[in-house]
């Protein structure tokens, strides 16, 4: 198995990368986010963090949010994209 961070996880590390690039790309994000669940933006954004990717993760998970109704997981003007990813993904984004 690769693993991130290591020289044979090198190739990882650069595809990571480039997936935080289209995922974080506002354009990219507006674009795809709203056809993606909850749970499905949330595995995404859980992999923009845990690769080291929390920035990408905040513009991925509030461009989906932003179609998201008030019943929905990221639902609700007061939806802090953020605040959400330090909420439930704590131990990776301290890791
Ligand atoms: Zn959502």
């Amino acid at each position: 198995m690769l693993r991130a961070g290591r020289d044979e996880g090198r190739h990882l590390d650069e595809a990571l990368d480039y997936l935080a690039q289209v995922f974080g790309r506002p354009a990219s994000a507006d674009r795809v986010g709203p056809h993606f669940t909850c749970i499905e933006a949330n595995r995404i954004a859980w992999v923009l963090v845990a690769s080291r990717h929390p920035d990408a993760a905040i513009v991925w998970l509030d461009r989906h949010a932003a179609s998201d109704t008030t019943e929905d997981l990221h639902g609700g003007a007061e939806f802090d994209a953020a605040r959400y990813l330090r909420k439930n993904f704590r131990a990776t984004m301290t890791a």
